[in-house]
């Protein structure tokens, strides 16, 4: 007899699943045994590519399952697994348990692209800051420049008129003589 069901070679473990409320409960129409030689029950996969695929796994519960795996849908178009597999990194990048490699992957890509993103912006304030001191620097030093200029201009003045009463005083002394 030949199954509806097939064993799909790409998936190597079975798939995380949920319990979808219209597709449950012990296949019937199926020949197919698990591991244990028991009847496969319904399941909906919940991870990755394979996202609402249904498939007939091992009855028993999780730590005692074998790894039974027979797909009743067929793969998805690689659009849609594309699809979910986006979704998938995003909402586990949205929640750091579990990570998984792809997660990392895409979360230091994440983390870089901010880590860039922060290090610009420091850059820029930094530069702006620099070319800011460079501005207030180059007035003050021609502000001090300047008052060099005018305390230099000022203590040549003073230095004529002393050098001029000077000469007053000295030439008033030989007078008085
Ligand atoms: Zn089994």
């Amino acid at each position: 007899m030949k199954d509806k069901f097939h064993r799909s070679g790409l998936c190597l473990e079975v798939p995380m699943y949920i319990d979808d409320g219209e597709y449950f409960g012990d296949e019937t129409g199926t020949q197919l045994k698990c591991r244990h030689g028991l009847r496969p029950k319904r399941r909906t996969a919940w991870e990755g590519k394979d996202t609402g695929r249904r498939f007939l796994g091992c009855p028993l519960e999780e730590e005692d399952q074998c790894d039974a795996l027979f797909w009743v849908d067929e793969e998805w178009q690689p659009r849609i697994q594309k699809a979910f597999e986006m979704l998938w990194l995003a909402l586990d990048h949205a929640s750091t348990r579990n990570p998984t490699k792809a997660q990392y992957q895409w979360s230091n890509f994440v983390d870089r692209t901010i880590v860039e993103e922060d290090k610009m912006k420091l850059e820029f304030q930094m530069a702006s800051q620099i070319s800011a001191i460079e501005a207030k620097h180059k007035k003050r030093v021609s502000r001090i420049k300047k008052e060099t200029e005018d305390l230099k201009a000022w203590l040549m003045g003073s230095l004529v008129v002393i050098a001029f009463l000077l000469f007053k005083i000295i030439e008033n002394m030989y007078q008085g003589c």
